[in-house]
């Protein structure tokens, strides 16, 4: 944003110069009077006598002539017709066009040098900001709102943080998986929610491995001149490049990398400035310590182009914190604030579903100011609960806090349908993580399983497969009631759609051994569809309700906790089914 602002200024001041060089060429034409005026017919009679020397054409209303007699000059109604001038020339009359009159030349010099000045300036005063902007803020080691910092700095957040871990080693000594022949990423894309941490995720990365860290953020180039922000960004890099070593961090990607899309609000400056940044990280040689950290909250929306191996190949979720997490990140930023006895963190950790990291650290600052208002000393329960409402009637209205307390059941039962299903259906298929906090993608929760590696599937594993994406409607239908499923369930949907025609067409798994698709009528195949798709549906159904023990204890606890790895979920289907 800051840059913006000087560009305003250099605007401003370039507008000032060009206000008055227009005042000044103003002022020396008045100063030499204004022609006056002769109709056409009358200028048309001097012709015909031969006693018009000169004519200046411009595309002017008027055209200046000059009589041969007097070489007095005056002006007359431009005819604007294409053969004029010929008609000039026949009639032995000097034609100027406009500008070269030689009364005009002083005129003009004036104002060619005037404008070139201007363009002069605003270039010096461009090249000096590309330079200082690219050097100056960016910087943290020279800036000094910010402290470096490091992993200890950042609370949960562990599956981030281990994915970047080898980055970190990478950095510290480039030189060594150098010797190995090892190929680092040279980009890595952090996406999520605002507020999640990607930033401070950047920066401790360059805290960790001790190396510089450059940020900027894609926002700053969209209302640059073209070509400014391309400048800026070999800056930046020449300036990494320079130190060997670092973090260069872009932040809101999406606002340069968009999809380049229809063609509609191609923004040359955006495009280009792309160019330049694909163009530089294409240019690392390999392992040349420097890693680019891109971030965004809207990866769906990134150009292709920015994905490609060799570019941003790693992608890393930065997920919203669940009830852990948020006590954590609540204990580290309350470690400098004088909390009052009792106060009950664990409470406010429950209460704060779906709060982002940033959203809990203004919490807590606002308690903070609450307070030091109050000036008793302590940070209290009520300085809490007063920021807790305020931060909710932020985010939305507070009596929206019922509804979402029905909406994360819901998520509960599903994902643990889900989970379910998974865990019962086959014994190789693995849970990795079930949660009810949603992530980037819009979901509401999501249950990571992971089916068995395979060349093929069975046909059975591959009914397993649909049951599972079934289980979530079909938990919501059992513990909530047939008319009041939820739409959670469309994605589910679509992939289990997909997966039934495949089976009775590609595969050939249904009542026939050939793809049906390329033989049949559509509404034949759609009975076959249909009709698979209810058995499956049925047996996933008899099987929760089998279950119904091991479904509801998923459920709490997921409620409860929030996530479940895979062990728990293990350890809560085996004791529920034992008994
Ligand atoms: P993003 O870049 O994802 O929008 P930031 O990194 O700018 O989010 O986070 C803003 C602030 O929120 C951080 O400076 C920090 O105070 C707080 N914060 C966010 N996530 C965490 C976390 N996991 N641990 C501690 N503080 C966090
Ligand atoms: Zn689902």
């Amino acid at each position: 944003m800051k840059h913006i602002h000087k560009y305003r200024n250099v605007l401003g001041a370039t507008a000032i110069v060009c206000a008055v060089a227009f005042v000044l060429v103003a002022a020396f034409f008045t100063n030499r009077g204004v022609p006056a005026f002769i109709d056409y017919g009358a200028f048309l009679e001097a012709l015909g006598e031969g006693r018009v020397a000169s004519v200046q054409l411009g595309d002017g209303a008027n055209v200046r002539f000059s009589f041969t007699d007097s070489g007095e000059v005056y002006t007359t109604n431009n005819p604007r017709r294409a053969d004029f001038k010929e008609q000039l020339l026949l009639a032995g009359v000097t034609v100027t066009e406009s500008g070269t009159a030689g009364t005009d030349f002083i005129a003009l010099g004036i104002t060619v040098v005037l404008v070139a000045g201007v363009i002069f300036i605003i270039q010096r005063r461009n090249g000096a900001m590309t330079a200082k902007n690219a050097l100056n803020p960016v910087s943290v080691n020279s800036d000094p709102n910010h402290k470096p910092c490091g992993f200890e700095d950042i609370a949960g957040n562990l599956e981030v943080k281990e994915s970047v871990g080898d980055i970190i080693d990478y950095l510290r000594e480039p030189e060594r998986f150098a010797r190995y022949g090892a190929r680092m990423p040279r980009g890595i894309l952090l996406h999520g929610k605002p507020g999640t941490g990607k930033t401070l995720m950047a920066r401790a990365m360059a805290g960790e491995a001790g190396v510089p860290f450059y940020a900027v953020s894609g926002s700053d180039f969209v209302q640059m001149y073209v070509g400014v922000g391309a400048a800026r960004v070999r800056e930046l890099f020449k300036k990494a490049r320079e130190e060997k070593r670092g973090v260069i961090f872009i932040d809101e990607i999406d606002a340069l990398g968009k999809k380049r899309g229809d063609g509609v609000n191609v923004n040359d400056e955006r495009e280009q400035t792309l160019n330049a940044l694909l163009t530089e990280m294409q240019g690392f040689s390999e392992n040349t310590g420097i890693v680019v950290v891109a971030a965004t909250n809207r990866p769906d929306t990134l150009d292709e182009a920015l994905l490609r191996p060799g570019r941003f190949d790693r992608r890393v979720e930065v997920g919203l914190p669940d009830i852990n997490a948020r006590k954590q990140i609540l204990t580290l930023h309350a470690q400098n604030k004088p909390l009052a006895e009792g106060v009950d963190m664990d409470k406010l950790a429950r209460d704060t579903v779906f709060f982002s990291g940033a959203m809990l650290e203004g919490l807590l600052n606002d308690a903070a100011i609450n307070a030091s208002r109050r000036g008793e000393g302590t940070l209290n329960e009520a300085d809490i609960s007063a920021a807790y409402y305020t931060a909710l009637a932020g985010a939305e209205k507070k009596d929206r806090s019922a509804v979402r307390q029905h909406e994360r059941a819901v998520t509960a039962w599903h994902e643990s349908g889900h989970a379910l299903a998974a865990t019962l259906t086959n014994p190789e298929n693995r849970v990795a993580k079930v949660t009810i906090i949603p992530s980037g993608a819009g979901a509401g929760g999501f249950c990571v399983n992971i089916p068995p590696e395979r060349m093929y599937y069975t046909k059975q594993e591959l009914e397993q497969q649909i049951m599972v994406n079934f289980a979530g409607r079909c938990a919501e239908e059992i513990h909530f009631g047939a008319s009041n499923i939820t739409t959670g369930a469309s994605n589910d949907i679509e992939k289990a759609t997909e997966a039934v025609l495949q089976y009775v067409t590609r595969y050939g798994f249904g009542t026939s051994i050939l793809d049906r698709a390329k033989l049949e009528d559509k509404s034949a195949i759609a009975q076959e569809c249909n009709a698979l798709a209810e058995r499956l549906y049925a047996q996933t159904r008899a099987l929760l309700q089998k279950n119904y023990a091991a479904l509801e204890t998923l459920a709490a606890q997921l409620l409860e906790k929030e996530t479940l790895d895979g062990e728990d979920v293990m350890n809560i289907v085996q004791n529920a089914t034992e008994t």
